[in-house]
């Protein structure tokens, strides 16, 4: 990462008692807008001497659930309910998320494959550098809330990355199971550019999160992550837990390497023989390949290569070679 500043601009004080709701300003000077700036949302709410925790979603923006369930914190929570410091950075890649597409409508720019960002690159890098180099500093761990956008479909889980082969950190696994997702699972540490890569650098927790997705929301999956963020904001002592609220056990779960994927050979309709949640063997056929513009041509079937649970599917039924189709997990003693 570059020594430089960021170029991104805010009145939020960030040492502030208080609630603040404001906009970063990323210097955007276009066609349509010389000397403009892009507008992101971001929320502080404070209250004395305690941990700070950053809250982000919109990541990638077409993953909703996190998005209107901090959009819907940042209403309700109050500085008298905090004891700490909660940053909110709600619509991360904002041009996305006003898209409403995974990468920026700008730079086309992947949010989670930008970190640790550039604040001389494009309109992506910076906000990567931004949240790099300016607000994980600042907290002890940060909740990036994903989900399966418009290509995929997941069980809602709740996920933290480990180093391969090596046992999780107790105190991080804690705050995992706290979500309260109804899967919780471990991946190891590879690509990066990611939040969790940046967090990992900044010495901070990372948990994110996968809570469903086909771009779409529904009452079940904005429950869990509506949940998930009251169990996070009490896991990490910011608030009272409120009295009487069962949380959910998760599913302790593991996610390896390539041969938990499955992705398509090749170009055609993929015929699924698996559902979400289904239990799969190694070898077994996951579906066919069709061709349904080359009548008599042969299906070609699709195997997993891998035991393992279907917690991830792709909802299209048409794919490119290279698309992943699925992905599965596997189950961890507790
Ligand atoms: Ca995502």
């Amino acid at each position: 990462m570059t020594a430089q500043p960021t170029r991104l601009q805010s009145d939020i004080d960030f040492n502030r008692e208080g609630k603040q709701v404001t906009y970063l300003r990323l210097p955007y000077s276009s066609n349509v807008s010389a000397y403009g700036w892009i507008g992101i949302p971001i929320a502080q709410i404070k209250n004395g001497p305690g941990p700070t925790v950053l809250f982000m979603a919109g990541n990638h923006g077409d993953e909703f659930e996190g998005q209107i369930a901090l959009a819907k914190l940042i209403r309700r929570l109050e500085p008298k309910d905090v004891k700490g410091r909660v940053i909110l950075l709600p619509m991360a890649n904002f041009p996305a998320a006003m898209a409403g597409y995974r990468t920026s409508s700008i730079d086309a720019g992947n949010l989670n494959r930008s970190f640790p960002g550039d604040p001389n690159g494009s309109v992506t890098q910076m906000i990567a550098h931004y949240i790099e180099s300016v607000l994980m500093p600042m907290a002890m761990a940060v909740i990036d809330m994903h989900s399966g956008g418009r290509t995929l479909h997941y069980i809602p889980s709740a996920l933290m990355a480990k180093d391969a082969g090596g046992e999780p950190d107790p105190k991080h696994l804690a705050a995992l199971l706290a979500f309260g997702a109804p899967v919780a699972y471990m991946v190891n540490f590879g690509e990066n550019r990611t939040s969790s890569a940046a967090a990992r650098r900044q010495g901070i927790m990372s948990i994110g999160t996968e809570l469903g997705g086909t771009g779409q929301v529904s009452p079940e999956t904005l429950k869990v992550a509506e949940q998930g963020v009251q169990n996070m904001l009490e896991h990490f002592g910011l608030v009272q837990p409120v009295a009487g609220r069962v949380k959910r056990q998760s599913r302790l779960m593991y996610v390896g390497g390539f041969e938990y994927y499955l992705h398509a050979p090749t170009r055609g309709w993929f015929e699924p023989f698996f559902d979400l949640g289904d239990a799969v063997k190694s070898g077994q056929v996951a579906g066919m390949m069709q061709f349904l513009d080359e009548p008599l041509r042969d299906p070609v079937p699709v195997a997993f290569s891998q035991d393992g649970v279907v917690i991830c599917r792709r909802p299209h039924v048409q794919v490119e070679r290279g698309d992943c189709i699925a992905h599965l997990a596997t189950d961890v003693k507790r």
